[in-house]
């Protein structure tokens, strides 16, 4: 439940709160705002909401106990109102200004990263995206260079200046990625991995969350509440595609999803064009879309020479051609009052 203080409602008035849901072993999350606070309840159980609700209402400075229905809360837009702004090295996702996070879907080489990496810097990608770790669908396919990869990400952002966003598969190695990278990704395949998540939830980096690739939306909203209920709220949802009966793409953008997330959660939104599509082609397109449709940015594959890329070539655009692209996102950004 959350638990609206009054306007005139002081520190102590807060603490008193505070103390009565750890005294019954309740937990909290205290979200400060310029005009009121609101305290989020976590933890009753369902019989005993409505006298634990019953009770916090008689503190003089409780404004209003509202009880959640929605299985998620802290993330949800009912705790916080205003859309929580995400950082990723300078940049903040969230805000007016759309943020494109750029790169190839495997770190290949140090080359190959880097070279990609100025070149969307240039086009005005705001992060450098690269999997070290790749779960493939198939265990013969290129696994990825793992630490090795982590270094040259490490490098990459040395000489070009751009925070580095890449895959933790394994709870075992959250402490590993989390040593390189600026935001920590959850795949698509990971969406459900509980214990992974409560993993990056304790730690201090951004998470960027895929929803999986049969989860409703609800489900992925939970996937970040596992997040946020460590006590970091620094989580990015991205919508990659969902599988369905159709098979022209590789999975099924789901918009009307990702804009009914944006709405629940005050959470930035992007998408993921590549994965969503599998097609080249049909980047720009989904990526245009997203953006007119009022999500917070994108995360785009590029790769130097897509037709030798070790992973997700037919998907993944050119240097060149994402340059091209961003300079028709600007345009749309700027249509729906946004800036790129
Ligand atoms: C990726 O972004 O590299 C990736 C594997 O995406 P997803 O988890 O959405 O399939
Ligand atoms: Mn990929």
């Amino acid at each position: 439940m959350i638990i609206v203080m009054a306007p005139g409602a002081t520190d102590e008035d807060i603490a008193q709160v505070v103390q009565r849901l750890e005294d019954q072993g309740y937990g909290h999350h205290v979200s400060r705002g310029v005009e009121r606070t609101i305290i989020g309840a976590i933890g009753a159980a369902e019989s005993e909401k409505q006298a634990l609700a019953e009770q916090l209402s008689r503190f003089p400075q409780v404004e209003r106990v509202v009880p959640i229905l929605r299985p998620y809360k802290l993330v949800s837009r009912e705790h916080n109102p205003e859309t929580t702004p995400v950082a990723i090295g300078d940049f903040c996702f969230g805000r007016k200004k759309i943020g494109v996070i750029a790169g190839p879907c495997a770190v290949e080489s140090l080359d190959q990263l880097c070279q990609t990496a100025h070149l969307v810097k240039e086009a005005g990608a705001v992060a450098l995206r690269g999997g070290a770790f790749k779960p493939r669908t198939s265990p013969y396919a290129f696994q990825g260079l793992r630490e090795e990869g982590l270094l040259c990400l490490a490098k990459a952002r040395e000489q070009t200046g751009l925070p580095v966003v890449t895959e933790v598969t394994d709870l075992r190695d959250v402490e590993l990625v989390a040593k390189y990278a600026d935001c920590l990704q959850v795949g698509a395949r990971n969406m459900h991995n509980y214990d992974l998540l409560r993993e990056v939830g304790r730690t201090q980096k951004p998470v960027l969350l895929k929803r999986g690739l049969a989860a409703t939306v609800e489900e992925w909203l939970q996937a970040a509440e596992y997040v946020a209920s460590e006590g970091n709220l620094q989580v990015i949802l991205c919508e990659r595609g969902i599988r369905t009966f159709e098979t022209a793409t590789r999975f099924t953008f789901d918009l009307s999803g990702a804009a009914f997330a944006k709405q629940e959660t005050h959470l930035p939104v992007i998408a993921d064009p590549s994965h969503a599509t599998g097609l080249h082609k049909l980047v720009d397109p989904v990526s245009l879309g997203s953006i007119a449709s009022g999500l917070d940015g994108l995360e785009i594959e590029v790769h130097p020479h897509p037709d030798r890329a070790l992973s997700d070539g037919p998907q993944s655009l050119t240097p060149r051609r994402f340059a091209a692209l961003m300079e028709q996102l600007r345009a749309v950004a700027e249509a729906v009052g946004r800036e790129l």
